[in-house]
């Protein structure tokens, strides 16, 4: 079985109809019993490259989503959740095809709706911030608590202001270029065959090379 396959075969499906693809097609692609592309999934999600539901539906392959957490983005034919901040901003460079994507969202503390044109040449403009709750040791603890909790806000006082209201400590607050350029390489190659994921927590390089810094990112 290689599983291998099914991980580009599912990322296929996210990528080109915005939709996690159904079992029954991926076991009549593979020539194989349902069971065994269940295995596969499973294979997938140990090693942090799906999310499943309890009933083993795909919720998540990063930075796709089958459910809405707080994002969406707008292609030229195509719509998909977002995932979290960093799913969306990440969506355009792994979908070049695609051009420059309208991402939108609400403020999480006041409810604003904010909307950008997000493409790969430049971050877009705005000084909204977004803040991310969840350190990146933690953060596949409970991987869509985490995802929903990175969010983007009107400013750093929407941010205090949904803190203090939900009695939660500060996580971390960058502005729209740092959120861009965190988003913009880190899921390159993960459409191809072969791909190798990298972990947050591990990844010190990266996050040095796109302005990230502190205990949060390990760092
Ligand atoms: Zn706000
Ligand atoms: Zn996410």
């Amino acid at each position: 079985m290689d599983v291998e396959a099914v991980r580009v075969a599912v990322y296929e499906s996210f990528s080109r109809t915005g939709r996690a693809p159904d079992l029954d097609r991926l076991a009549a692609r593979f020539e194989l019993p349902e069971a065994e592309i269940e295995e596969a999934l499973q294979t997938l999600a140990d090693g942090r490259h799906l999310v499943l539901g309890a009933d083993g539906v795909i919720v998540m392959a990063h930075p796709f989503s089958s459910v809405p957490l707080g994002f969406s983005v707008m292609g030229k034919d195509t719509l998909w959740w977002g995932g979290c901040a960093w799913d969306s901003f990440a969506l355009p460079h792994l979908l070049p095809w695609e051009g420059e994507v309208l991402v939108a969202t609400r403020c999480r503390s006041c409810g604003r709706p904010h909307a950008w044109s997000v493409g790969t040449e430049n971050p877009p403009a705005g000084g909204q911030v977004a803040h991310f709750l969840v350190p990146a040791a933690r953060m596949w603890d409970d991987v869509v608590h985490t995802c929903s909790n990175q969010r983007i806000f009107c400013s750093r006082d929407c941010v205090s202001r949904w803190l203090t209201a939900t009695g939660q400590d500060e996580g971390y607050v960058m502005d729209l270029p740092t959120l861009w350029r965190f988003a913009a390489r880190w899921y390159d190659g993960r459409l191809d065959y072969g791909y190798v994921r990298r972990e947050p927590s591990a990844a010190h390089d990266y996050m040095r090379s796109v302005g990230l810094s502190g205990p949060f990112w390990g760092l």
